[in-house]
């Protein structure tokens, strides 16, 4: 019941924030945010502590890598990383996710790009996670009953805070079989679907064709890149808008407003742009996160493509407003330049679904990897493999003329292997961005 009251006074909290005159205001109110935080919370910081009267731009940037190697410095609790990994790494084998360790919850992210990183909350933190998402994701909603089924990778204390007797939280748990999954989401009757949107599309697909009966009321997706497509499918059959959620292990970093635009949730981040191109307003986002209190995250720089929208949202929200999160850095291609110089130049992994999506009825889906700069190896599937293969090199052939670009060597391999417990990612690239630099300064 204590749980109960934290969460409702961070949801009320959340709810009744300040909303700025300008953006300068929401500014200065963040920089206050960050001030009080800093002598407060990072004063407990061995790797933060001498720079708590500073500004926020004397820190230190920092990657997921640093973050983790320091995960003993940088925690404000004197926890040891070594422990806590071995807790996590045991709690995700048996699947039990009780697992903590005093009141700090431990949880290890999917490893997706490299390194696996471990996040930890204590018990302050996990209401005020549980408030700000029923704040922003249900609004008035919370006033009905809800049952709100959350379909993830991997569970966390951190997922399992939120239950009441009219706000019922169900985790499935994706590694598990799939029937089994809708067995559950048929008893459990979800009125709210949080889910991953090739899960949600999967779930779709399942209700399609008659396997299950639902009818929730919101579907948000979460975790990796909702693409056109597959939000259709899902809102075609469900019969409701999909809203979208920008989450990470780095924390909850924004949710779509009632004009279905994402904005960051600049309410408890200062989001620092480190811009690839201003022209198409792309950039990766260094978030400071001025709320979160045991595992102190500053100046994050993080693994991210981010566009932004070219004009105000209409909802006339101040945070910045999202166009399209273009998935991780790694899935930019680096393909040769017909001129001289630059060598190589950045393919936006979108114009590489755009050029797909123009045979969206030969081609069903595809992965392609980047090997080389002039080697690319496709899979593809579709009605006629042959057909599917020929249209993709086509589409592919006509995009890097277009930006006149060398056609790479194309390389078809046999299947697609998809793993759901894997976030999808279905344009890669293998080789490192320090070659592509060396390449165009050489
Ligand atoms: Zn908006």
């Amino acid at each position: 019941m204590i749980e109960m009251i934290r969460i409702l006074k961070h949801f009320l909290q959340v709810s009744l924030r300040p909303t700025h005159a300008s953006r300068e205001a929401l500014t200065m109110w963040q920089s206050r945010q960050f001030l009080q935080f800093a002598s407060r919370t990072l004063a407990c910081s061995p790797y933060y502590k001498n720079y708590t009267t500073r500004p926020l731009a004397d820190y230190p940037l920092i990657d997921k890598a640093t973050w983790v190697d320091n995960f003993d410095e940088i925690n404000t609790k004197e926890l040891k990383g070594r422990t806590l990994f071995d807790i996590a790494l045991n709690s995700e084998q048996t699947r039990n996710f009780e697992v903590t360790k005093g009141d700090i919850a431990v949880g290890l992210s999917s490893g997706t790009s490299g390194r696996r990183a471990l996040f930890v909350t204590d018990k302050s933190e996990r209401a005020q996670y549980a408030g700000t998402i029923l704040a922003k994701c249900l609004g008035k909603n919370i006033l009905k009953p809800q049952r709100v089924a959350l379909l993830l990778r991997a569970n966390n204390e951190l997922y399992e805070t939120i239950g009441g007797s009219r706000i019922k939280f169900q985790y499935f748990d994706l590694q598990r079989p799939w029937t089994e999954i809708l067995e559950g989401l048929q008893a459990f009757q979800p009125t709210v679907m949080v889910g991953p949107p090739q899960v949600l599309a999967l779930t779709a697909q399942a209700q399609l064709t008659g396997k299950i009966k639902l009818r929730p009321a919101k579907i948000i997706a979460s975790a990796e890149v909702l693409e056109k497509k597959e939000q259709k499918e899902i809102e075609n059959v469900f019969r409701i808008s999909v809203d979208q959620i920008y989450q990470a292990t780095e924390g909850f970093l924004g949710v779509s407003c009632r004009c279905g635009t994402l904005h960051l949730n600049e309410d408890s981040i200062i989001v620092e742009k480190q811009w690839i191109d201003r022209n198409t307003r792309r950039f990766v986002p260094i978030i400071t996160d001025f709320v979160r209190t045991t595992q102190p995250l500053i100046r994050y720089r993080l693994n991210d493509v981010l566009i932004e929208r070219e004009n105000q949202c209409p909802c006339g929200s101040l945070f910045t407003a999202i166009e399209k999160i273009e998935g991780r850095e790694d899935d930019i291609l680096f393909i040769q330049n017909k001129e001289s110089s630059p060598k190589l130049v950045p393919v936006m992994p979108d114009f590489v679904r755009d050029a797909m999506a123009l045979s969206a009825d030969t081609i069903c889906d595809y992965r392609l990897v980047q090997h080389s700069f002039d080697r690319l190896e496709i899979a593809v599937e579709g009605p006629q493999i042959d057909q599917a293969r020929y249209k993709a090199t086509q589409n592919l052939k006509g995009l890097f003329n277009s930006l006149n670009l060398k056609m790479p060597e194309l390389i078809f391999a046999e299947t697609i292997t998809s793993d759901m417990h894997v976030k999808l990612r279905r344009v890669r690239r293998l080789f490192p961005m320090a070659e592509v630099f060396e390449w165009n300064a050489s």
